[in-house]
């Protein structure tokens, strides 16, 4: 067996033609798309994702404002830069680069983002919704691997899905969103007893752990549909959290990385902002 090896370029290029003429839409209507990112000290990885994003913005015609914070910000003059976006009518979505700085506390820097603003779906009123049901603002990542599984036909209704993190920007949403496709889900985390027999269960498997070639080919069943999250810098380079030579092999499909799933969190950041935008010109 092949995978089909599910690139991330393909679907986000179909979304960014319908989101550059929604971006347009709303110009001609008079009021451009705005993100606003915040970004706290001088983590390289985050400034490489904040300027994909601002270049993602660029591309669609969205206006992208970045506000660049010391690494030593205090706790309230975050809360304040994020209070002015906040405030500030031109701005449609907000977003706070993780991780912050450790003296920074994430949880309550959220609390000044308004749900209504909030382009990443993580304030606890934006992922409520994902438990209590309705519309909200989904978080980037685990929307865009729902699209990214659909682009390429990957079928979901009934199938065992286990997701191997438990991060609220990853782990636990996706979980969710995959229940919402009735899925069959599994969560496993660090004090799972046996991974392995939980993961050769999967039909549909998802690896956010953060650590490199993780995922082996003797942990995934022949035909599942791997998903790989993992961005990890080695001295080898890029690597994902599952190891794809052995890995891919054995599956019906696959994600790489580079070029898979990370593309999609950026175009799902933009989708997040048109929605929001759109949204509040009702
Ligand atoms: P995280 O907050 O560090 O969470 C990692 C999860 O993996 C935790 O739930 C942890 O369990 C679990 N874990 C760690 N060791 C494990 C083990 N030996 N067995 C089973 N589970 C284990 O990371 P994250 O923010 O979810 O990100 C995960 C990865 O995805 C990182 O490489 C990150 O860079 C990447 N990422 C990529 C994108 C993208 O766009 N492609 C977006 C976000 C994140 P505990 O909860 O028990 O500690």
């Amino acid at each position: 067996m092949s995978a089909v090896i599910m690139e991330g370029a393909p679907v986000r290029d179909a979304l960014s033609i319908t989101q550059k003429e929604r971006a347009e839409r709303l110009t001609a209507l008079g009021h451009t798309p705005c993100l606003a990112a915040v970004l706290a000290g001088d983590d390289p990885a985050s400034q490489v994702y904040v300027r994909n994003k601002k270049r993602a913005c660029e591309r669609l015609g969205i206006r992208a404002l970045e506000r660049r914070l010391p690494g030593d910000v205090t706790q309230e003059d975050l809360e304040k830069e994020l209070d002015a976006l906040g405030r500030d009518p031109e701005v449609d979505g907000i977003l706070l680069q993780l991780p912050l700085p450790k003296h920074l506390d994430a949880r309550r820097a959220f609390l000044h983002i308004p749900p209504d603003k909030d382009a990443d779906g993580l304030t606890a009123a934006q992922a409520g919704t994902l438990i209590a049901g309705g519309e909200g603002v989904r978080p980037c990542t685990p929307r865009g691997i729902i699209k990214m599984l659909d682009f390429y036909g990957v079928p979901l209704k009934g199938k065992n899905a286990v997701v191997i993190g438990r991060s609220a920007i990853v782990g636990k949403p996706m979980a969710m969103m995959l229940l919402e496709r009735d899925c069959t889900v599994t969560v496993c985390h660090s004090r799972t007893r046996d991974l392995k027999k939980m993961t050769l269960e999967a039909e549909i498997l998802v690896a956010a752990v953060g650590k490199p070639r993780f995922v082996t080919e003797d942990m995934v069943a022949p035909g599942a549909a791997v998903v790989d999250v993992g961005i990890n810098r080695t001295p080898d380079g890029l690597m994902g959290d599952v190891d794809f030579a052995s890995v891919a092999p054995k599956a019906s499909f696959i994600t790489p990385v580079p070029g898979g799933v990370g593309l999609l969190t950026v175009a799902m950041l933009m989708e997040n902002c048109l929605d929001l935008a759109e949204r509040k010109l009702g």
